[in-house]
């Protein structure tokens, strides 16, 4: 309970709209497990509702939140309230609703266009609605304001505080160390670009009890927590104590579903752990997109990807599929670890994945900057990619069209994923280089891991800025140095 009064009744009237979100995600979470294709339609109505109510209550607590920001006493957890509802009031009161509703309207067309473009492999289908939709975003980076780079006000709605010029140095350390890396990796062989199980299939009910197993090995908590099957995995916070994963089943190649369980996992143990007094409050949520991919990343990556790591999972493979048996821990963890360049970012490996955020990164940037046109996509792409890896795209499906994210508006979004590489390497150096780490699954105490992030990070919830917490927790934020010397450590040993 806030001490402050204005943040009290602040927090008393916030109540309706954390209901509205409590409803929304239940409705979306079933959209995508549960309800039968038909459902779509009423489905989107009534999530179009919530949405109109929870942006009417929030707009309604602006006085509030004006008297809130002037009090000169408030504590920590006060102030991050007080900052998350004026991230969400920014984006409600200086965005015009008709170009919201445009952006909707827009990006609804452009979705189904996009599909049908990709399947053909020509941008040119889809270059009309990716030019409304980049007029859209460079609208809306005005109407939020921005200083230097306009594309800094799309950074921000993903990691706040995250700019052209914190990413450049980001991506000027890491892009051109990371190449000499894996020239070195391809030519000294140790992770092999291919492994024979990756084309070996499986038993879905088989590999359900492998992922069960693992969530009980990393001790989620059958009470607050559920996972189902979905086309795209996904992680979601319902309620504090109501956290929810998906996994899909492809029938081949069972890392996949086993990597998107540990991943899922990663972001579930970040929601669960959150400090409980910010519960139905807005900071009950993560400090970013980058800080939340930082959880998933560190358990897929940095505890899931290691030795220590197929040691614990080894008992559980060698029970439930028959076809492991070949194979000793050795063979799994360069299974685990195969190092291939790829057009496709969803198939990048933890080596190779950050040339993928940092093409999309250049291409946006240009585009929202108008340094570069809609129609100049496609060769933007392709050189750029080329430069960073020696190879290029022969069609558009392997370049520029891969990715749903641009026809569905989200432009901004694709470095986080990088800065969650970054923060999980950054949490791997605090803790010894990991050799707490790797001290902690030799025992195959997970609990431990998950106190110390517990400590550090999740109970913080939202109070934090992404960058602040960084500083309290690393004493640095988004450092390359961190993931280049993890890389160092794991891939040229
Ligand atoms: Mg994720």
């Amino acid at each position: 309970m806030a001490r402050n009064p204005i943040v009290r009744e602040m927090m008393k009237r916030y109540t309706q709209i954390w209901a509205l979100g409590h409803s929304t995600a239940v409705l979306s979470w079933d959209t995508e497990t549960h309800m039968p294709q038909s459902g779509a339609r009423p489905r989107g109505i009534a999530l179009g509702q919530l949405a109109v109510m929870s942006q009417k209550a929030t707009i309604e607590l602006d006085g509030l939140v004006r008297k809130a920001e002037k009090a000169k006493d408030l504590d920590q957890t006060e102030k991050g309230i007080v900052r998350m509802l004026r991230r969400s009031l920014d984006y409600y009161l200086k965005l015009p609703p008709e170009l919201v509703e445009e952006l909707q309207r827009v990006t609804t067309e452009a979705t189904v266009v996009w599909r049908n473009a990709r399947k053909k492999s020509d941008f040119r289908l889809f270059e009309p609605h990716l030019e409304k939709i980049v007029g859209i975003e460079r609208k809306m980076a005005d109407k939020l304001g921005y200083q230097k780079h306009p594309y800094n006000a799309l950074l921000d709605l993903y990691e706040e505080g995250f700019t052209v010029r914190d990413a450049d140095a980001v991506y000027s350390r890491l892009i051109p160390e990371t190449k000499k890396m894996l020239a070195k990796v391809s030519a000294a062989g140790v992770f092999p670009s291919k492994h024979p199980l990756e084309s070996v299939k499986y038993q879905t009910a088989s590999m359900e009890a492998v992922n069960q197993a693992v969530i009980e090995m990393l001790k989620m908590p059958a009470d607050r927590f559920r996972m189902d099957v979905s086309t795209h995995p996904f992680t979601i916070g319902i309620a504090p104590d109501d956290v929810r994963i998906t996994t899909r089943y492809e029938g081949v190649n069972f890392k996949a579903t086993l990597y998107s369980t540990v991943h899922e996992s990663g972001h579930a143990i970040y929601n669960l752990g959150i400090g409980e007094k910010l519960a139905y409050t807005p900071a009950w949520d993560g400090a970013s997109y980058g800080v939340h991919e930082s959880q998933s990343r560190f358990w897929e990556n940095v505890v899931g990807r290691s030795r220590e790591f197929v040691k614990l999972v080894d008992p559980i493979l060698r029970k439930n599929l028959p076809f492991v048996r070949g194979y000793d821990d050795e063979s799994l963890y360069r299974y685990f670890n195969t190092v291939k360049k790829s057009f496709i970012r969803v198939d990048a490996d933890e080596l190779t994945y950050n040339f993928h955020t940092a093409v999309r990164y250049e291409v946006e940037k240009k585009v929202i900057a108008g340094d570069a046109r809609v129609s100049e996509i496609p060769s933007l792409w392709n050189d750029t990619f080329e430069e960073y890896l020696g190879m290029r795209p022969k069609n558009d499906a392997e370049g520029a069209l891969q990715d749903v994210h641009w026809s569905g508006g989200s432009f901004g979004y694709f470095a986080t994923y990088t800065l969650g590489n970054i923060v999980a390497a950054m949490i791997w150096h605090k803790m010894k280089d990991g050799a707490l780490i790797a001290g902690a699954l030799q025992k195959g105490d997970v609990a431990q891991l998950k106190e110390w992030l517990g400590t550090n990070i999740h109970r913080h919830g939202a109070v934090y800025a992404p960058k602040e917490l960084q500083e309290k927790v690393f004493g640095e934020a988004y450092n390359p140095e961190r993931l280049l010397a993890y890389f160092d450590r794991k891939f040229m040993a």
